[in-house]
């Protein structure tokens, strides 16, 4: 199993650490020739316009969209605005995944928060404490995507449409391994 982590912008580094953690190697994706031999890939949060334009830059939309019809992806935060079809602005998006999202949905960065959420995919009667900072809310999915947390008020915060998954909260930021497993069993 080896698995990819979009290196151009962002808290790639913190991703890493969590594959290494659990025994998954990895690759910094920063040119399309990086995405040979991977089973999945991982978009880190950050700035979804940096990450966009670079991506332009540096050749990768289109290689980037091949490799997610055959391959699971992950966005995280920013990660998962790029995946999207429709963020509301004109930025680059890959846009393949299902779903409307509106950034920095929460406000500004002192408006970041954390909550524990239960999610079933991840077990029962074990929160997950997920970390949002500047982070999007997807607004609606769409066609073959569905809701796979919400908030308790309703909001939208990750979504899974096949091996795609898009996370508005940073599981690489906690010291809880269970989505980076959950996302492993997509790639499998
Ligand atoms: N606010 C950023 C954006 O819109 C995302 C923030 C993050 O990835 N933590 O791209």
């Amino acid at each position: 199993m080896k698995i990819g982590v979009l290196a151009i912008q962002g808290d790639f580094a913190e991703h890493i650490v969590m594959l290494r953690h659990l025994g998954v190697e990895t690759a910094e994706v920063r040119l399309p020739a990086h995405l040979d031999g991977l089973d999945g890939l991982i978009i880190p949060g950050g700035e979804s316009t940096t990450i966009g334009k670079l991506s332009v830059d540096f050749g990768l939309l289109e290689p980037l969209r091949a490799f997610g019809k055959t391959h699971a992806m992950w966005g995280t935060c920013a990660g998962a605005i790029f995946l999207s079809k429709d963020a509301r602005r004109n930025q680059p998006l890959l846009g393949i995944m299902d779903i409307t999202v509106e950034r920095n949905a929460f406000g500004r960065q002192v408006d970041s928060f954390e909550a524990d959420l239960a999610i079933p995919e991840l077990g029962e009667g074990n929160p997950y404490h997920a970390i949002f900072i500047r982070a999007p809310i997807i607004e609606s999915v769409q066609a073959d995507a569905s809701v796979m947390v919400s908030l308790p008020d309703g909001r939208i915060v990750a979504a899974r449409q096949g091996k795609l998954l898009a996370t508005s909260f940073h599981p690489e930021l906690t010291r809880d391994a269970r989505f980076h497993e959950y996302f492993l069993t997509l790639a499998r």
